[in-house]
């Protein structure tokens, strides 16, 4: 390919004189540039459009299908439990496994069809030219066969299903953003149902996508509104009945909704990024509250235990918060607990280790949260990160009658010990729960049997009986 350029050449009276004309050769250049914007609209790892192509060619795709009055329909692809694929196969079989489900979405859409990859696990799909919204569905079901047939990759056989969410243009959206979210919305619905599925994109779910979209706009002026709230739930020593510390519990005092608990908000956060800064509320917040109980009362080990999410791990960030928390209020470190958790640790990412690296130069203390829910190893509890866990609820919840609940969270004790770790039981809501984890030797209890999650009015009202001598727990029930 040859480009020119010409140049007039001029004396001092401004007349022409004369001309240069350079031609280059720019094939490569060109070449670089086409290669530059496939690699830019392209997924590497799959070979699919991503995102911003995907976005494009459908906006085309309805475009054609209001002129034609054409209904369109978009699918929106998960793989079930790719990620425990990923942390017990290792990341270079999960990337096999996207490639070889990107070719099977490939080779069984019809020409015209439009597929594409969102992001980690996640396709696109547009289906254009039918008549009615059964054959989606026929062609739903049929990428839930293939893509459910078994994966050969390396000397592997792997396993996987998807869960799919269906929307229909013009109706479940007028823009490529809402169908894609409405589709999104109706494949997190398959998955809730079990996943291995698909699932249409309902009235319920609209609605629930509009209520999304309010709380997610909300959620961005929350923090200047004020409208974040902390209450603490109080810990327990099982041994003494003393209270030793708190955990914070975020809230959202909405303006419309009432207060809302962080099942409302918190996948939202999350998935907007807003989690970094209303995280750094909670920690500057709550750091300033147990110092001021710590003078106040004069209980200078109490403790405080705050939540973090996943993705806090990955930013160094996080271990700046803490650091000025720290230095604000000039707590001992060591009265600090961060629960995370347990994907974090498990996963072994270089990200995540060196945040929790930053965390334990501080002195602060590494608790994993939701512990018995989730598979973990015993290098993961041994690796030097872990001080204590949570047991999970969902094993207390029956434990005074539920035998296998028993034996785990006897041998969870056990080996907490074994490795010097201290655990604390959450969700303790009667009397023979608490009898059963005194009788483990468990070491902590929180729930409603010792006190709800409360605000700081009513805590301190806890805290000034708990040094008058007068325990949540009276002396008979321990
Ligand atoms: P979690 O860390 O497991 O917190 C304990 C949850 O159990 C709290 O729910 C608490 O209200 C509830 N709970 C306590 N005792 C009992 C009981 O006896 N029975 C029952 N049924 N429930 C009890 P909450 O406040 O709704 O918080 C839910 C989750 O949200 C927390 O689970 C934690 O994972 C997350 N979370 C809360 N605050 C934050 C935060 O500031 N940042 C982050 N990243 N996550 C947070
Ligand atoms: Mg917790």
């Amino acid at each position: 390919m040859l480009s020119i350029n010409g140049q007039g050449l001029y004396d001092g009276k401004r007349q022409l004189i004369g001309g240069v004309i350079t031609f280059r050769d720019t094939t490569d250049a060109t070449r670089r540039t086409n290669e530059l914007q496939k690699l830019a609209q392209y997924d590497e790892l799959p070979g699919l459009p991503n995102r911003s192509l995907f976005v494009e060619q459908l906006s085309r795709a309805m475009g054609r299908s209001q002129r034609k009055s054409a209904p369109l329909a978009v699918l929106f692809v998960d793989l079930d439990r790719f990620k425990s694929i990923n942390d017990t196969l290792g990341h270079d079989i999960g990337d096999a496994l996207l490639r070889q489900v990107a070719g099977r979405l490939r080779t069984n859409l019809r020409i015209g069809d439009i597929s594409g990859r969102w992001g980690g696990d996640e396709f696109v799909v547009c289906l254009e030219d039918f008549g009615e919204s059964n054959n989606a569905a026929a062609a739903a079901q049929k990428l839930l066969l293939v893509l459910s047939e078994k994966y050969e990759i390396g000397n592997s056989e792997v396993y996987a299903t998807p869960s799919i969410g269906i929307t229909m243009y013009p109706d479940s959206g007028a823009t490529p953003d809402l169908l894609i979210k409405a589709a999104d919305l109706a494949m997190y619905e398959s998955k809730k149902r079990g996943g291995g599925r698909f699932q249409y994109y309902s009235q319920a779910l609209n609605t629930q996508l509009a209520q999304r979209e309010e709380l997610e706009i909300g959620l961005r002026h929350a923090l200047v509104r004020n409208e974040f709230v902390l209450h603490y739930q109080p810990r327990i020593d099982l041994a003494n009945g003393r209270l030793i510390g708190l955990e914070a519990l975020l809230r959202w005092q909405h303006p419309r909704f009432g207060l809302l608990p962080p099942a409302r908000f918190l996948p939202i956060l999350e998935s907007s990024g807003l989690i970094h800064s209303a995280s750094e509320w909670v920690i500057a917040t709550s750091c300033r509250q147990l110092a001021a109980w710590q003078r106040q009362f004069e209980l200078p080990d109490l403790s405080l235990a705050i939540n973090l999410s996943q993705q806090q791990l990955v930013h160094q960030r996080l271990v700046d918060t803490i650091k000025s928390a720290l230095l604000d209020t000039a707590l001992d470190p060591g009265c600090l607990e961060f629960e995370i958790s347990d994907g974090a640790i498990a996963q072994k990412r270089t990200a995540e280790l060196s945040t929790l690296q930053g965390l334990r130069k501080l002195g602060v203390r590494i608790s994993l949260d939701h512990f018995g829910t989730r598979d973990v190893s015993f290098e993961s509890l041994d690796n030097g990160f872990i001080d204590s866990f949570v047991l999970d609820q969902s094993l207390i919840v029956d434990v005074a009658e539920n035998g296998s609940h028993q034996r785990i969270v006897r041998a969870a004790i056990a080996m907490a010990q074994g490795l010097d770790i201290e655990v604390a039981a959450e969700g303790v809501e009667t009397l023979s729960q608490l009898e059963f984890l005194r009788s483990c030797h468990c070491d902590l209890a929180q729930g409603f049997l010792i006190s709800r999650p409360m605000q700081s009015d009513k805590i301190a009202a806890i805290l000034r009986s708990e040094i008058a001598g007068t325990r949540l727990l009276a002396r008979g029930m321990l």
